[in-house]
């Protein structure tokens, strides 16, 4: 299948921060195959008209927790300790496949309207997100969040159900169709495991060529914590078990040190920001200008429904670019295309993908975004535009992997109707239907 998009805007998210008007993207298969200002040789099998539109890479949800948008509201306004015990944590208990599946499906459609075509994922149940997932066609990192609160010197990798976890995503769905699916090894945080999980996924990870992905210093207590316990920050005592020696993605890094991004940039450790998340928990503001400057790749998520309590991208990333420059009281300190970039061409790399980017040979995720709509009228620097005033409804296609999986409010891989009635018949009686 060849796809040609003409008459449009691309933004290509290379270097240079390059707009080229007029352009003419191909596609081949699932990667692209030329961008240019000159039509390329044809025939294409189809060809998409984009006046009026921007063509950009897709966007990178690079921490996240799909099957939580069960719990959109669910719990707000109590602090993070009653909030996670008294309504999340009992819901959680309640989950089974068949839930799992359908909320799965409800957030990934969310975020495919919403212009999201690769995401890094950490949740329970997850080979039920997987085979959503595969069948949604967007491209994802997922990972089973491994705990371990038993005795360290209990701990025995047959045990442990998260050794089992990891061992059989990885054996069932690692590579799935060409690496749409990958799988990351993972600890869901240091305050929530101890050294023998930590050494046992960092081998794992280190054995099957596996990326990780770890929560990391989310909020100023369980950073302090982890000081008190262990004379050292997350970051560095998890540096001293090889968690950091392949790719790794630490999502938050709210309270980490400059010690902390020497070591993350040494290594090549990505961090996810996840603004929304960290302001509605109260947990802080990741230090994200000054980790960029010591090195550090940092990427963009928006974590779990719940506490976001949206899919929404778009909305992330100005609230990255806005945020960072209050903070800073410089209105330089993060421009509109570092927020871009955070959004695509680095959240590509956070999860060891060629996708963020509009070049030949990368992923073909890309999306239309409608510049006739009111909220990006006028257009004085489409950048700008993007970075600050739209929102994931002026998105009008997603293409994943080369295969158009939405369209004008249409989807073409999730029957959303099924989906939401399997969620509102079945899913949500199941976990709230006793409270
Ligand atoms: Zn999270």
């Amino acid at each position: 299948m060849t796809t040609l998009f003409k008459n449009v805007t691309a933004v290509l998210m290379d270097g240079a921060d390059t707009v080229l008007p007029g352009a003419y993207v191909a596609v081949e298969g699932g990667r692209i195959s030329s961008v240019g200002a000159v039509r390329p040789q044809g025939p294409f099998d189809r060809e998409i008209d984009g006046a009026g539109c921007v063509l950009m890479p897709g966007l990178v949800n690079a921490h996240t927790h799909v099957p939580m948008t069960a719990m959109r509201g669910y719990g707000d306004g109590n602090n993070l300790q009653d909030w996670l015990h008294n309504y999340i944590f009992p819901v959680e208990a309640k989950w089974d496949d068949r839930a799992i599946r359908s909320c799965a499906a409800l957030g990934l459609a969310e975020m495919i309207a919403a212009g999201t075509t690769c995401i890094a994922d950490m949740y329970m149940h997850t080979g039920a997100i997987a085979q959503e997932v595969a069948a949604a066609g967007i491209s994802a990192n997922l990972s089973v969040g491994g705990v371990y609160f038993g005795a360290p010197e209990d701990f025995s990798p047959d045990a442990c159900g998260d050794c089992a976890n990891q061992r059989r995503l990885t054996e069932e769905w690692h590579g799935y169709n060409n690496g749409q699916i990958l799988v990351d090894a993972s600890i869901h945080g240091e305050y929530t495991s101890s050294a023998p999980l930590w050494q046992w996924m960092a081998d794992y990870a280190h054995e099957k060529g596996l990326g990780l992905h770890i929560h990391v210093s989310e909020t100023q207590a369980e950073h302090a914590e982890c000081i008190a316990r262990h004379g050292k920050t997350p970051v560095q005592i998890l540096d001293e078990y090889g968690v950091w020696d392949g790719r790794a993605i630490a999502a938050h890094c709210v309270y980490t040190t400059p010690e902390d991004w020497a070591i993350m940039a040494a290594k090549g450790v990505s961090a996810i920001h996840n603004p929304v998340s960290n302001l509605k928990l109260g947990s802080g503001v990741a230090p994200v200008p000054a980790m960029l400057r010591a090195g550090v790749n940092v990427a963009l998520g928006t974590d779990g429904v719940s506490s976001n309590n949206n899919h929404d991208l778009f909305e992330e990333l100005k609230f990255a670019a806005v945020l960072h420059n209050g903070v800073a009281r410089d209105p330089l300190a993060l421009l509109p295309a570092d927020a871009l970039r955070l959004a695509t061409v680095n959240g590509g790399r956070a999860l060891g993908r060629r996708t963020g980017r509009i070049e030949a040979g990368y992923d073909a995720d890309l999306i239309l975004v409608d510049f006739s709509h009111l909220n990006l009228t006028p257009c004085h620097s489409v950048i700008s535009n993007l970075a600050y005033a739209a929102h994931g409804g002026d998105v009008v296609m997603n293409m994943a992997r080369g295969q158009v999986i939405y369209q004008d409010g249409e989807f073409f891989t999730i029957d959303i109707e099924r989906v939401k009635r399997e969620v509102a018949d079945y899913a949500l009686p199941r976990l709230f239907g006793n409270q």
